[in-house]
Parts: structure tokens; C-alpha cells; sequence
């Protein structure tokens, strides 16, 4: 069987190598650039996503490139506490959280992929520009930098082709430009001096003006008393910002650190940080309005093409990795059914069972992932800082005078059960490893 993954980031690659953990052998990722570099800045792998990683085999070697916090603190823009709560195996979690450098953890994903599915996998300079859906194939074009064209034929497309998917685009022509939230992030890294334990990712501010950090790498040998931080600044935003997502669009950092220059707590120097940077990106707030189906023939979307969301929350690559074993596991499901029940299959035959396990993987996760979407837009789980500024916008002196403990309490725990990463839930869930041959198997 030949499946074709457009899209060599986090959600494609991770897909590349679900399906061959699964005994798929005949996969190719087809990627627009020329050249892969390790661009971005931080991300988290929540611990849902990191329970994947280690049933691909993949979990030691991110640990090796990963700060794995210890806990995530919320706070007001006076720098007093709201919330805080254990992260990672310290909440009970049988997997870490991994915060990594977004370009790292991709070249990682491109190495895995060449070593266990061959060199040649992954194919450079190949644009997806559309996708015909025959009776049994798919008929993929990509264009080359020099405008050349041509076709691939496959038994599975996946388009894991980004925010501005060309599959999504064409299915959906009516969807336009991602939708602006009107606030701006602008994200960076810089060297700092450690602060609180050293492995806290901490959030500060309120819906109108916020800023998040987490350390990315421990404090190097030469001075132990500094860490690498990945910080986001987040603001409604000023004239003259663009709309437009580009994840690469680097800005004078002078009136970003204006725009921060109160903030300094005494446990962290926020426009310090900001002016520390070596560099910072500008992203719009964008996301995507969720979708009636990802399945068109034998076609889906996958990961931001499907379901682009804010990042608040940390959720992006996570749910991305977390559609990459979902597919997976009922391609192959339905491939083992399919051998199973008649001796050899005929073609079309084995393009209903590819078609049945597509939906499969629909049904699982578009209904989760509009659900996360939602909240996302709600704030998700930093409506705590929302809260305590609408209740005390000048400060409190104990959260708990304007906040009651458990209703801090219920909006952590609602997220993450929406997010599918309750640590009941997830500790006990069943495997999402199956096999070609087997069907559903125990790892
Ligand atoms: C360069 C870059 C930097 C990013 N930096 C950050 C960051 O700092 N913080 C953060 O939270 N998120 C960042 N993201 C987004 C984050 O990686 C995703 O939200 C998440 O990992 C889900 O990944 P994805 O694979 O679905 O999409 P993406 O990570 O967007 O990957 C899509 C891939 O498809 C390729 N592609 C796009 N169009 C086509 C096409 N027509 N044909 C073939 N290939 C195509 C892209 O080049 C890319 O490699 C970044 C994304 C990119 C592309």
C-alpha cells in the first residue's frame, strides 16, 4: 500500500513514523522547502503526546533535547501568584512534559524518519498544489521551485502541509485566510539568569497583554546559574501588525521591551528577557474555524491542516503527534481486518476498508480537536489570569480573596480532560500501537 504524506513537519513526520511502526512500508513525505532547517523557537510535548513518542522508541532521544518542567505557574502582571500545578510525572503522569526547541525536535523527527524508513523518504522541494481523488487512487501535484510539475499516485494522501494547507484550501475554498484573534505573539529565546526552581514554565498577565516562559535547555557548565529561556509575549496588537501567519517573520525587539517595561518581578526581569533575545519572530493570533470532514477518497488533513489552534494551551504538536498514532492505528486496524477476513483482497475492497479506517480516525479526532479549538478561544486554561484581573485589575493580596480554590481548581482540571491528558484518564487509556498484521496490539 502507498501512502503519501505532504508536509515534513512535527504532524507529517510523525505520521511517517506511526505508519511504519505499524508495518507500513511504502511511505513518502513530500516537503515544500528545499532545505530543512531547524526554524522556530520552543514547544511543549505535553504528556499525552510523550506516552506516543515512547511507544514509537522516540521519547529517550527528545529527553536528551528537553527540559522536562516540574511546574506551571500562573501569575497576574504584578508578578502575584494565581495558580500553580505540578507538570509532567510530578502530577501523577506516567510520561514527562518535554519543552523543546521546535527546529530541534523536527530535525530529530527528519533523522528517525531516514534511518528507519530510508533516505530517501522524505523528498525536498515539493509543493503539494492539488489533490484529484480517483475510484482507488489519489493523484497528488506537487511543483518544484522551478515550476516544474508532476504526479503522485497513492492508496493514502495525508496532507500534514501547515496552517495554509493546499488540500484544505481546496476542499474548503470559501475558508480564506486563518482567522485573527487581534492579538500578536512575538517569540523568542535568550540567555538568562535561573529563576524560581529552574524548570518552571510561568505565565504572567491577563487576555489583554501576557507574557509565557519556559526554560529550554538546562544552565549550560560554564555558568550554572543561567538557563536557555523560550519566552512568548503576547499583546492586542498595535497598528501596523500583519495578519498574515508567517512563522519566520523576524522584528525589532526596542518596542517590545517598551511594551513590557513595568514588568519587572522580583523573581524574573520580563523586559530584561525580552531585550536579551537573539532574535524575535512576530505571529499573529491566528487559528482555523473546525471542519464538517478531514476525509475526501482517500485523502485526510492532519495536524495544523486540520485543526491550526492558538497556542495557549501548548497543544499544537501535541494533537498533531496524537492524529499521527490515531491514523495509524486504524489503517492498520483495518488493513489486519481486511487480511484477515478474505484471502485476497480486491481493489476495492481494500479502498472501502482504507476509506472505513479514514472515517475512523475522522470520528476520533475532529470531534476532540473542535473541542480543544473552542476552549483554546476561550482562553483554555489560562482563564485563571483573565479572572483575576476582571476581579482585582490592580492586585490582590492572596488569590484566594478573589478566586475561590476549587473554582482555580476546576478550570486545570476541566482543560485537560477536554485536552484528553487527565492523568486518570490518560494513564489508563489503551494503547494506540496496532499492527498490519495483528490488528490492535498491547505495547
Ligand atoms: C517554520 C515553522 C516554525 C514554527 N515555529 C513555531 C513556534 O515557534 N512555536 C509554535 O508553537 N509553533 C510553531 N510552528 C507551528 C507548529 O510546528 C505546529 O503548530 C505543530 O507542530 C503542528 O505541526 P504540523 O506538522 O501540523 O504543521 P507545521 O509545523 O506547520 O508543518 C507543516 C509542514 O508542511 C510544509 N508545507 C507547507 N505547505 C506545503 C505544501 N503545499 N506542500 C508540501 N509541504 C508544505 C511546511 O514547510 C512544513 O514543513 C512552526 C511551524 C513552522 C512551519
Amino acid at each position: 500500500m502507498k501512502i503519501v504524506i505532504a508536509g515534513a513537519g512535527i504532524g507529517g513526520l510523525a505520521t511517517a513514523l506511526s505508519l511504519h511502526r505499524a508495518g507500513f512500508t511504502d511511505v513518502v513525505v513530500y516537503e515544500r522547502v528545499s532545505a530543512l532547517r531547524p526554524l522556530g523557537v520552543g514547544i511543549n510535548l505535553l504528556p499525552h503526546a510523550v506516552r506516543e513518542l515512547t511507544e514509537l522508541g522516540l521519547a529517550e532521544a527528545a529527553e536528551r533535547i528537553a527540559v522536562k518542567p516540574s511546574r506551571l505557574s500562573y501569575y497576574n502582571r504584578f508578578g502575584q501568584p494565581i495558580w500553580s500545578e505540578p507538570r509532567g510525572t510530578e502530577a501523577g503522569y506516567s510520561w514527562p512534559q518535554l519543552s523543546v526547541h521546535r527546529g530541534e525536535f523536527q530535525m530529530l523527527l527528519v533523522d528517525e524518519v531516514r534511518r528507519r524508513l530510508g533516505a530517501d523518504a522524505i523528498r525536498l522541494d515539493s509543493r503539494l498544489v492539488g489533490v484529484e481523488h480517483g475510484e482507488q487512487h489519489e493523484y497528488a501535484r506537487f511543483a518544484r521551485a522551478s515550476g516544474e510539475e508532476f504526479e503522485v499516485t497513492a492508496d493514502v494522501f495525508i496532507a500534514a502541509d501547515g496552517i495554509h494547507s493546499t488540500l484544505r484550501a481546496q476542499e474548503y475554498p470559501e475558508d480564506g485566510a486563518p482567522v485573527w484573534s487581534g492579538l500578536v505573539l512575538w517569540r523568542g529565546t535568550a540567555t538568562v539568569p535561573a529563576y524560581l526552581d529552574g524548570r518552571t514554565m510561568i505565565m504572567a498577565g491577563d487576555g489583554e497583554q501576557k507574557f509565557v516562559a519556559y526554560p529550554l535547555a538546562p544552565a549550560d557548565g560554564d555558568d550554572p546559574g543561567s538557563l536557555r529561556l523560550n519566552f512568548i509575549a503576547e499583546r492586542r496588537a498595535p497598528e501596523g501588525t500583519t495578519e498574515l501567519a508567517d512563522w519566520n517573520l523576524p522584528i525589532d525587539p526596542e518596542p517590545i521591551v517598551e511594551l513590557f517595561s513595568e514588568w519587572t518581578f522580583d523573581w524574573l526581569d520580563v523586559p530584561a528577557t525580552i531585550a536579551a533575545a537573539d532574535q524575535i519572530l512576530e505571529y499573529p493570533m491566528v487559528d482555523r474555524e473546525a471542519l464538517p470532514a478531514w476525509r475526501f477518497g482517500s485523502s485526510v488533513l492532519l495536524g495544523d491542516a486540520a485543526h491550526a489552534m492558538y497556542p495557549n494551551g501548548s497543544n499544537g504538536a501535541s494533537q498533531a503527534i496524537l492524529d499521527a498514532r490515531t491514523l495509524a492505528f486504524h489503517l492498520a486496524n483495518g488493513v489486519a481486518a481486511l487480511g484477515a477476513s478474505s484471502g485476497r483482497p480486491d481493489a476495492a475492497s481494500t479502498t472501502a476498508a482504507i476509506r472505513t479506517a479514514l472515517d475512523a480516525y475522522d470520528a476520533d479526532r475532529r470531534p476532540a480537536t473542535a473541542r480543544l479549538l473552542e476552549m483554546t478561544r476561550a482562553l483554555g486554561p489560562e482563564r485563571v489570569m483573565q479572572l483575576a484581573y476582571d476581579r482585582a485589575p490592580e492586585g490582590f493580596a492572596d488569590v484566594h480573596d478573589v478566586i475561590p480554590a476549587d473554582e482555580l481548581q476546576q478550570i486545570a482540571d476541566d482543560y485537560k480532560r477536554t485536552a484528553g491528558f487527565h492523568p486518570s484518564t490518560l494513564n489508563e487509556r489503551a494503547s494506540l500501537s496496532a499492527s498490519v498484521e495483528r490488528g490492535s496490539v498491547a505495547d
